[in-house]
């Protein structure tokens, strides 16, 4: 490749530590092969750029400017724009359609070829954050059992989950309540429904701490446990270690899977593990590797993903435990610690 373009996002971040806008005006970090990096950037973002101390030689454009043109001739002093270029994956279509007519000479290939090695395994600082995360959002489960009692609304349990994770992260990224029926779909945020006695609730937080997201999962019954919910929850905590114990380096991606949803389907509920076993997280909360089916690639010590299988149960209600973990040198650890049984609040 002789030149790598990124535009605003996660990938600008990770290499240079700012956080564009992602606006119809272009931002376009360039990357050569050889020699200095450049951030070709709206003028009036300059300034945050500099204060963010942006690693890359600022190449503001004014509003009467054509950006893409900069692009070009910068690109030309190296004779880059007629080789490989990498383009974020991300960036948007309008930017890459008008880089793509302005270069016609050059080869375009996914940017994600460079970004995901160098994002794939964590440095030792970046495992330090996304423990430190961890611990911030085990200490907002600690408290959800105060939250939750019969005739409060999901929404407003979501409330006083916000703010909680806003207490010791920078950004809350979302916050699922998903109670009774709701809870059997992974993905309900938080609704209008008010809890009543003999309620499952999934509880699923995360925010973004030092630049490092946390994602964590339990489960909590309000009252007393509904019917054949025990059973269940017993299954679903065996499959949630079994997948963690298998965590080492040299074991596929794939093996962390079927290590979580066999002891599932063993125990009969295979139909209702509806999602694959987890995903990569570091700047962003959802990144490689899949812990999926199918997925043969290889871990190794540094590589960070949630382990999170989970049980639905259509119209009554869902479970699901999720940790993080990272791959050490000699197996695995994890980033939270709170209990990973139901709590009766
Ligand atoms: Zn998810
Ligand atoms: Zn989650
Ligand atoms: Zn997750």
């Amino acid at each position: 490749m002789d030149a790598l373009l990124v535009g605003p996002g996660a990938d600008l971040r990770y290499l240079v530590d700012h956080e564009a806008p992602p606006l119809e005006r272009l931002t376009l970090l360039l990357v050569p092969r050889e020699g200095e990096p450049a951030l070709v950037l709206p003028q009036l973002e300059a300034p945050l750029a500099a204060e963010a101390g942006a690693h890359a030689e600022l190449l503001a454009w004014s509003e009467t400017q054509d950006p893409v043109a900069m692009v070009v001739d910068r690109l030309r002093e190296t004779g880059a724009h007629r080789g490989t270029l990498a383009v974020q994956d991300r960036l948007w279509t309008m930017f890459t359609l008008a880089l793509q007519e302005a270069l016609p000479e050059a080869r375009w290939v996914p940017g994600s070829r460079v970004m995901r090695e160098l994002r794939l395994r964590k440095e030792p600082g970046e495992i330090a954050a996304l423990h430190a995360a961890g611990a911030a959002i085990d200490h907002v489960h600690a408290q959800v059992p105060e939250l939750l009692r019969a005739g409060r609304t999901e929404r407003e349990v979501a409330a006083d989950l916000d703010a909680l994770i806003r207490e010791d992260h920078d950004v809350v990224n979302f916050v699922i309540v998903g109670s009774g029926p709701n809870g059997a779909s992974p993905h309900h945020e938080a609704g209008s429904r008010r809890l009543e006695k003999g309620d499952a609730v999934v509880i699923d937080i995360g925010g973004t701490r030092a630049g490092y997201c946390s994602d964590m999962t339990r489960d909590y019954v309000v009252g007393h446990e509904p019917y054949g919910y025990g059973a269940l929850h017993q299954v679903l905590e065996t499959a949630q270690q079994a997948a963690v114990d298998a965590v080492a380096p040299g074991v596929t991606a794939e093996a962390i899977d079927v290590a979580a949803r066999r002891v599932i389907e063993e125990a009969g509920y295979g139909d209702q593990f509806i999602h694959r076993t987890g995903h990569g997280i570091g700047i962003e909360e959802h990144e490689e590797p899949w812990i999926v089916a199918g997925n043969d690639l290889v871990l190794e010590a540094g590589m960070a993903f949630s382990v999170e299988p989970g049980i639905y149960v259509p119209d009554r209600y869902g479970s699901r435990i999720e940790d993080i973990v990272v791959v050490t040198e000699t197996g695995v650890e994890r980033c939270n610690h709170r209990p990973r049984h139901a709590i009766v609040c």
